[in-house]
């Protein structure tokens, strides 16, 4: 079976992708029911978890005609719990796909223990620390701000932990409005809605992610303001993250608007380059992995403004030098750190030409209302990718494209964004697109 797996999983990976993830696995058992995969490293392991274990998974349904558990384990067989980026140590297949709404999952890893205290986040923590230790009674609603990859998340889900560690039993929620919306759509069309708000309805503390995504969505809001005074009301503790303050998300109902700010409207900040590399210095300490200071201190002073691009570049790091066996210095990590483009310097000309030179169109074609198949999807395709690097509004991608309506992109990003989830061939496009995007980007400056 594993040949047959190779040989599929070549044809569809690029030779350096599969050499580097793929060929270094061994097969440790199979059974009818499950495959346990053993990767050469913790690293490998790491990586093969967050990239390739769907599409291992898809091979192996393909050539067994049926779906089986597919599981994961490192050489060293230490650590794979706590090392790795994803939240999964295991892929199921979905053999509950009815269910209504989805049982939550939590990332192990944020946990309050994890979490660097510094002066850009202080309030959020005390006040997500108090949460947890007294849920509905001070800050409730609370409300928690900040830019993407500071901590929002994590610090809800810290709040979920520390609850489910002390009473198993507790309903705590973690739901990401997305999520919400997708669970709500699903109660309709399977005339469900009761059991929707019992669901939701009779939680002791629901957390609610990057409530920004509620914006142009009407239903959901109200839906959402029910759920919220029916929990409000009876003491629950209500928490909610995103990326703006509650007035700053465009059609947001006003009184969504005063119902989340009723209690704390707590901000995260950039952190400053002391907390950044207390940061890396934890992370490190947590992967087992000592790092000498000047490699810290470059990380943490080239990656500034987002913890998600920070820890990402620690992560490149360890692995390139685990598996390229140099040792870590700043030097022979230049080829994997490379500092990232700032959101907002990327123009959109360039999301415009190279879109239109990839799908062999002109971007007259993309700012026009031509609806021909090509056109209307690399149209959407880079309302995508513009509001995936620039910082620019709805309203603004759409006036980049000849004056479309805010609708319009909305659309367009929600079809691609559920699209890419499904299609690896999209999902690998899109993050070509983004490289080039960047590269001239980059050479642009
Ligand atoms: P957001 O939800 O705000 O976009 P996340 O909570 O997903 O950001 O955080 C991004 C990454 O940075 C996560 O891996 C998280 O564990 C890490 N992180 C953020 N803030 C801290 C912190 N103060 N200490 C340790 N890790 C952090
Ligand atoms: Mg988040």
């Amino acid at each position: 079976l594993w040949t047959q797996v190779l040989e599929r999983l070549q044809s569809r990976l690029s030779r350096p992708a599969f050499e580097t993830w793929i060929t270094t696995a061994k097969v440790e058992q199979l059974t009818e029911k499950y495959l346990v995969i053993c990767a050469a490293n913790p690293f490998i392991l790491n990586h093969l978890q967050k990239n390739y274990l769907q599409i291992i998974a898809d091979v192996v349904e393909e050539i067994l005609g049926y779906p089986i558990d597919i599981q994961l384990t490192a050489a060293q067989g230490e650590n794979i719990a706590i090392i790795g980026e994803t939240e999964m140590s295991a892929y199921h297949p979905s053999t509950s796909l009815g269910d209504n709404p989805k049982p939550i999952k939590l990332n192990p890893k944020y946990t309050f223990s994890r979490f660097v205290v510094g002066p850009n986040n202080r309030l959020a923590h005390a006040a997500t620390l108090a949460v947890a230790e007294s849920p509905g009674r001070e800050f409730n609603p609370l409300f928690l701000c900040g830019g993407v990859g500071l901590g929002k998340t994590h610090l809800m889900q810290a709040i979920a932990h520390y609850r489910l560690e002390m009473y198993p039993d507790s309903k705590v929620f973690y739901v990401s409005t997305e999520q919400f919306t997708n669970d709500l759509i699903a109660a309709i069309r399977q005339d469900s809605l009761q059991s929707f708000r019992e669901h939701y309805r009779t939680a002791d503390i629901l957390l609610v992610d990057d409530i920004q995504f509620i914006e142009g969505k009407e239903y959901t809001q109200e839906e959402f303001f029910h759920t919220f005074n029916t929990l409000h009301e009876a003491g629950k503790q209500v928490v909610i993250a995103s990326d703006r303050p509650p007035k700053q998300i465009p059609t947001l109902q006003d009184r969504l608007i005063s119902r989340f700010s009723m209690g704390l409207i707590a901000d995260i900040q950039v952190p400053d380059l002391e907390t950044r590399m207390a940061i890396l210095q934890k992370k490190a300490e947590y992967e087992n992995m000592r790092l000498p200071r000047e490699v810290i201190e470059y990380i943490a002073t080239h990656y500034t403004s987002n913890i998600r691009e920070l820890e990402g570049a620690l992560i490149r790091a360890i692995t390139y030098i685990a598996i390229s066996g140099l040792s870590m210095t700043v030097e022979n990590l230049a080829p994997v750190l490379n500092p990232p483009l700032e959101r907002g310097e990327v123009s959109p000309e360039v999301i415009l030409n190279i879109i239109a030179e990839t799908f062999h169109v002109s971007v007259e074609d993309l700012k026009s209302n031509s609806r021909r198949r090509e056109i209307s999807l690399a149209r959407q395709i880079g309302m995508y990718l513009m509001r995936q690097h620039t910082e620019l509004s709805l309203p603004r991608i759409g006036e980049e494209f000849g004056g479309k309506d805010h609708t319009t992109v909305m659309y367009s990003y929600d079809k691609i964004n559920q699209l890419q989830k499904k299609d690896l061939e999209l999902s690998q496009t899109l993050s070509q697109l983004s490289d080039r995007i960047l590269l001239a980007s980059r050479t642009q400056k």
